[in-house]
């Protein structure tokens, strides 16, 4: 083909577009893209930012906050989400201070009265749908507690001290350790190991089980970390910090502090990882570029995303296995202190199908009890989702009626979260089985190709909304290291 001057001329202006469009594209293209917008993706934006790297944050909500969901519509805004900011929560409480988010501390309204600190039991425990008054506890025929404990209320106080005191590590930080692999067993062997029975360990671990379905399927060294850690947390200060507005307000307050805009409502379906840089493709069919991305996405959610390349055998492992929490939570509002007639605590740890229910005082009168919340977690969120809404909130109410008949009629329910049935969440904490501590928390944090990655389950020295940030900062450096 001969070139006329008319076919240069025609080449010469199809060149220069294209040379516009690659510079607009080069102003566009941020450094960084961060998926998600709760803590640990906010804080890594904001470190980021803060640094010179440009960042933009796509969440696939129309929200902010991701397991930072505070009821609004409930007075004092009680929290769907993370709850208590502690003691030893530094970047929580430094972070909140500088987006001008002044915390209140409710450690005295955790208990039912200002005086309940001096009696952990102030809970009532219920069991084969009867309320067990405290006084007949030691010798009640359901009284299955280890000799020498018989007087002591079952469940997660409990065994968390049994624990303590048959704690192996030094420092909770050895947990990943390969020497601390040897602690990596079901924490039912360590209970069967000091002696407990089995009734003993399905009475105080199984029932209301905070971590894993039961004590078999959940690693003892995980334990050992996560007692020392808390302990850390009361020892440090003994605080329960809230935000005003509910912690929510937290997050928000930071995407309001990043320089950009965080883009809702933008569904990560795929990421590819190119020389020279990453893309992230959205369900609306938008495409981000950048060199370096950040996926802080619950590992549940990951397993929907097509990575390309494929991740490395064991990190794919890792997200494919790695169990997370499941966690239904109710709230109920009552119409009158029907406990006043009764005598009785509204809190109430239970064997049925209301778990275990707190009573919240999160109004502006600290002592006045706002909105009972029940808590359903593993098996028992698993039946409480199979029902509609509003048929498992009235199953609910309708066993905690029949153990206290003097709360008929008087409870309303004001709303259900079931954290594995939403999709941007798909479940709660991750949890740790047996024998895969020491392998599959650094499988799941290990970059690959130019995405790292962070969130509550890539944490090493914290758990929850502290472990969150930590990861954020670690994923932050990380990136900074390598733009
Ligand atoms: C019931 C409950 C009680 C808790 N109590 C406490 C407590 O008292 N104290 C404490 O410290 N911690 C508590 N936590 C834990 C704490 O809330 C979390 O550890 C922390 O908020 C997790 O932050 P994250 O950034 O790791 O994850 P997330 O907050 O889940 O952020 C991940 C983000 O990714 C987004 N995302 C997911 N999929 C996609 C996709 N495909 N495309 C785009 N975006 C996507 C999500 O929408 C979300 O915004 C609690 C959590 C729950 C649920």
């Amino acid at each position: 083909m001969t070139t006329n001057r008319r076919t240069a001329l025609k080449l010469g202006s199809a060149a220069a577009a294209t040379l516009a469009a690659s510079k607009a594209q080069a102003q566009k293209d941020p450094d960084v893209i961060v998926i998600g917008a709760g803590l640990s993706g906010l804080y890594s934006a904001m470190l980021l930012a803060e640094a010179g790297a440009t960042v933009q944050v796509i969440e696939g909500r129309d929200r902010v906050g991701g397991r930072l969901f505070s009821a609004r519509n409930v007075e004092g805004n009680p929290e769907w989400g993370g709850d208590s900011i502690l003691g030893g929560y530094g970047r929580m409480q430094d972070v909140s201070a500088n987006v001008g988010v002044e915390l209140v501390d409710h450690q005295s309204r955790r208990d039912l009265s200002p005086e309940a600190h001096k009696d952990p039991t102030n809970t009532e425990l219920a069991l084969r749908g009867k309320l067990i008054p405290k006084g007949d506890w030691p010798t009640h025929p359901l009284n299955v507690m280890p000799e020498g404990a018989k007087d002591r209320f079952p469940g997660r106080g409990f065994f968390q001290a049994v624990i303590g005191q048959n704690n192996p590590l030094e420092a909770f930080e050895d947990w990943l350790d390969a020497d601390s692999a040897q602690f990596d067993r079901s924490i039912y062997e360590v209970f069967k190991e000091i002696g407990w029975s089995d009734e003993a360990i399905n009475l105080n671990y199984n029932t209301n089980v905070q971590y894993g379905t039961s004590a078999h399927d959940i690693s003892s060294l995980m334990w050992f970390f996560t007692q020392a850690w808390f302990k850390l947390q009361g020892d440090l200060d003994r605080v329960a910090f809230k935000a005003p507005g509910g912690n929510q307000s937290i997050p928000e307050a930071m995407a309001a502090s990043l320089p950009g805009e965080v883009h809702l409502s933008k569904e990560v379906i795929g990421i590819r990882s190119e020389p020279g840089q990453a893309e992230v493709h959205c369900g609306d069919g938008s495409v981000y570029k950048a060199k370096r991305v950040i996926c802080t996405m619950p590992i549940p959610t990951m397993r929907w995303l097509k990575f390309d390349p494929l991740l490395p055998a064991l990190k794919a492992q890792a997200i494919a296995t790695v169990p997370v929490q499941k966690i239904t939570k109710i709230i109920m509002v009552p119409k009158k202190p029907f406990w006043e007639d009764d005598g009785f605590s509204p809190a109430m740890w239970t064997d049925t199908d209301c778990g275990e229910v707190r009573a919240l005082r999160e109004g502006e009168d600290a002592n006045q009890i706002t909105c009972l919340m029940a808590w359903g977690r593993g098996y028992l969120a698993d039946k409480l989702d199979s029902f509609s809404d509003e048929d498992a909130m009235a199953r609910v109410i309708a066993d905690y009626e029949r153990i206290r008949p003097a709360a008929k009629g008087l409870l309303e329910p004001a709303g259900i979260k079931s954290w594995q049935s939403d999709p941007f969440a798909a479940g709660d904490w991750a949890v740790w089985s047996p024998g895969t501590v020491t392998t599959m928390v650094k499988a799941l944090i290990d970059p690959a190709d130019r995405i790292h990655f962070c969130g509550e389950h890539t944490a090493t020295s914290n758990r929850g909304m502290e472990g969150a940030m930590e990861s954020g900062e670690r994923a932050a450096f990380e990136v900074l290291d390598v733009i």
